[in-house]
């Protein structure tokens, strides 16, 4: 942490910060310049913040130098981290090395949709299943998801196809019984600052997607994170599926920097969502190529067999000529940036 001082400020003004951090324990470094006197700080940050710095007289400004978040940052752990999603037998991993691609329909309807979803998907080359039984939907009016016989569904389809399953959570008191279905707990825009939720993910032991609130920095991102993180669990994997701008050409504004601005500064793996950003069918292999291209470490996607009867979302689902060509994007594009399908483990690829 640097205090900053105003150009007006005393030696007595100075020398008052210094015995404030130094009254918690802390090491101040004082810095004369010509104009001004900075004042770099060593010790524990929380504490510091504890004293207010800023209210001192002759403090103009107080600037944190480290990350606020520490269990998800890069700073402490350098390497880049392999999230596994599925159960022994058939793990797929979701990191550094490979390029995870996951499908499936926005909704869970029926057993026949779903299980036709799956195999589209898995025709595609998808190796993980999505699918919501609970559904955040901003309409109280609108299908809001078909809950436990959803993932009753979802588990029967993972079974009959060999995919691992990941899938929505909204609710606190939802999270037992999701992740006894579950491989991997979706925690969607709408709920990334749901710090409750996010506790309770965090100690349900199944990896976690955690989607990027659509309001939410990045910073405000990685600190959700951070709360599932600190209940133990560093099976963390991001989403980035698009932010609220003034654009009205899509529905949301993916930040494809994003992908790179998080891997800089947090170690856990980050995926895109395509069809969650644009809302349209049209601009979901562009995008999804463009997400191959920037590093990211995999792209989820909706996919339904009949998407003019779909329940929700239907205008951003791929089928036919779409799937096609984004299946064979992700067939090829992920050896140009050294990096290939990512296949359950001892699955042949
Ligand atoms: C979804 O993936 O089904 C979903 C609702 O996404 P988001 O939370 O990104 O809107
Ligand atoms: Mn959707």
């Amino acid at each position: 942490m640097v205090v900053v001082m105003s150009p007006d400020a005393t030696d007595e003004d100075v020398a008052h910060v210094v015995e404030k951090v130094e009254s918690v324990g802390g090491e101040a470094f004082v810095s004369k310049g010509v104009v001004r006197t900075i004042i770099g700080l060593v010790g524990d940050i929380e504490s510091f913040h504890h004293l207010n710095l800023r209210t001192l007289k002759g403090v103009a400004d107080v600037h944190r130098i480290s990350d606020p978040y520490k269990l998800v940052s890069r700073q402490h752990h350098p390497d880049r981290s392999t999230v596994w999603v599925g159960r022994p037998g058939q793990q797929v991993p979701i990191g550094p090395e490979t390029f995870t691609f996951i499908a499936g329909p926005c909704a869970v309807e029926s057993p026949q949709q779903t299980l036709e979803a799956a195999q589209m998907a898995k025709s595609a080359g998808a190796t993980i299943l999505r699918g919501g039984a609970y559904k955040p939907r901003t309409s109280p009016y609108a299908f809001q998801g078909l809950g436990i016989a959803g993932l009753e569904i979802l588990g029967a389809v993972g079974e009959a196809t060999g995919l691992p399953i990941v899938t929505e959570v909204v609710d606190a008191r939802d999270v037992a019984v999701v992740a006894e279905h579950a491989d991997m707990l979706q925690v969607g825009t709408r709920n990334m600052a749901n710090f409750g939720l996010l506790q309770a993910v965090g100690d349900a032991g199944r990896p976690v997607l955690l989607k990027r609130g659509m309001t939410a920095t990045i910073e405000e991102w990685l600190m959700a994170a951070e709360y599932i993180a600190q209940r133990g669990n560093l099976d963390v994997v991001l989403c980035e599926r698009g932010i609220r701008t003034f654009e009205p050409s899509t529905r949301n504004t993916l930040d494809i920097s994003a992908v790179p601005v998080v891997q800089a500064t947090s170690h856990l793996p980050i995926i895109v969502d395509p069809s969650h950003a644009s809302g349209r069918k049209d601009l979901v292999v562009p995008l999804s190529r463009a997400a191959i291209a920037v590093g990211a470490d995999g792209v989820i996607v909706d996919v339904h067999p009949t998407p003019e009867t779909a329940l929700c979302d239907g205008p951003q689902a791929l089928l036919g000529a779409e799937l096609r060509d984004l299946a064979q994007a992700v067939r090829r594009l992920p050896d140009l940036v050294g990096r290939r399908p990512a296949v359950a483990a001892g699955a042949v690829s």
